[in-house]
């Protein structure tokens, strides 16, 4: 499938609970994603996928379990029965070594493509402008938007838009980059251009979790593919067993449904 070889576990997600008021949202996750993987997760509207990957990147605090993020625990840690929190400065320092990307973008509007790339470089982590920007312009390069480094957000289509979002979310050299539905807000003509260049990250190593109902683009490019329903990961593995032979009922109603 790749070149690469795969490393150590860069994400662990051990007994990983959240629940928005009574509603249990995520009920115990166990997730482990290797450096050079992608892990595609699959699951119907509603099971908790958006929550894990903010949970995953702190934007949801966990209630049970924990979070490895290259061998640093995030979030919250079970000890003696005792939670303790992160503080702000670490949660930030963490955040800067996960990339997201959105469904919908998120690009900063008031600033160009190339100061998209280059803000958060140069803010959160004291890189000199020079240096964010040559690395900005090589990103631009990889994504095919070289030309549009002048442009504004409002003047690129769906597609360009979330190139450039996931250039920027590589700017910082994350160890993982999530994403999140990063082509179900595009128009059908503009979903291949995104899905290419995460292909082309894929076959070059970048370690990533993608939601998605894609399934030929989990097909092609996951080692791993998770599928989750009602908060748990109901099962997970290669993309010939989870796609061609699942075990379970409810992933071959899921399939029956998005195939
Ligand atoms: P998915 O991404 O798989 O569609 P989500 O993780 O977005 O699922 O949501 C799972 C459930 O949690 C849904 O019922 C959703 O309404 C609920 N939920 C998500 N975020 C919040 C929140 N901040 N407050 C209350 N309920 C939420
Ligand atoms: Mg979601």
């Amino acid at each position: 499938m790749r070149g690469e070889p795969v490393g150590d576990v860069v994400v662990d997600v051990h007994g990983v609970h959240k629940s928005f008021g009574p509603l249990q949202v995520l009920r115990g996750v166990d997730l482990s994603v290797r450096a050079g993987e992608v892990t595609v997760i699959l699951g119907p509207s509603g099971s908790g996928k958006s929550t894990l990957l903010r949970t995953i990147n702190h934007l949801e605090k966990v209630n049970r379990g924990w979070i490895r993020i290259d061998g640093e625990l995030i979030g919250y840690r079970g000890s003696r029965g005792k939670l303790y929190e992160l503080k702000e400065k670490e949660v930030r320092a963490q955040r800067t070594r996960i990339g997201f990307v959105f469904q919908n973008f998120n690009l900063f509007p008031h600033l160009t493509v190339l100061d998209n790339l280059v803000e958060a470089p140069v803010a959160a982590l004291r890189r000199p402008r020079a240096e964010a920007e040559a690395t900005a312009r090589r990103l631009l390069e990889r994504v095919g938007l070289s030309d549009k480094a002048g442009a504004y957000p409002r003047q690129l289509s769906g597609g360009q838009q979330q190139r450039v979002a996931i250039a920027r979310a590589l700017a910082l050299e994350p160890k993982v980059l999530l994403l999140d539905e990063p082509t179900s807000a595009l128009d059908p003509e503009l979903v291949g251009e995104v899905l290419d260049v995460i292909k082309d990250l894929a076959h070059t190593g970048t370690t990533m979790i993608v939601v998605t109902h894609e399934i030929g683009f989990a097909r092609e490019v996951a080692d791993t593919v998770v599928f989750m329903d009602g908060g748990v990961v109901v099962e997970q593995g290669p993309p010939a067993a989870v796609l061609d032979a699942p075990r379970h009922a409810r992933t071959r109603a899921f399939l029956g449904k998005v195939l």
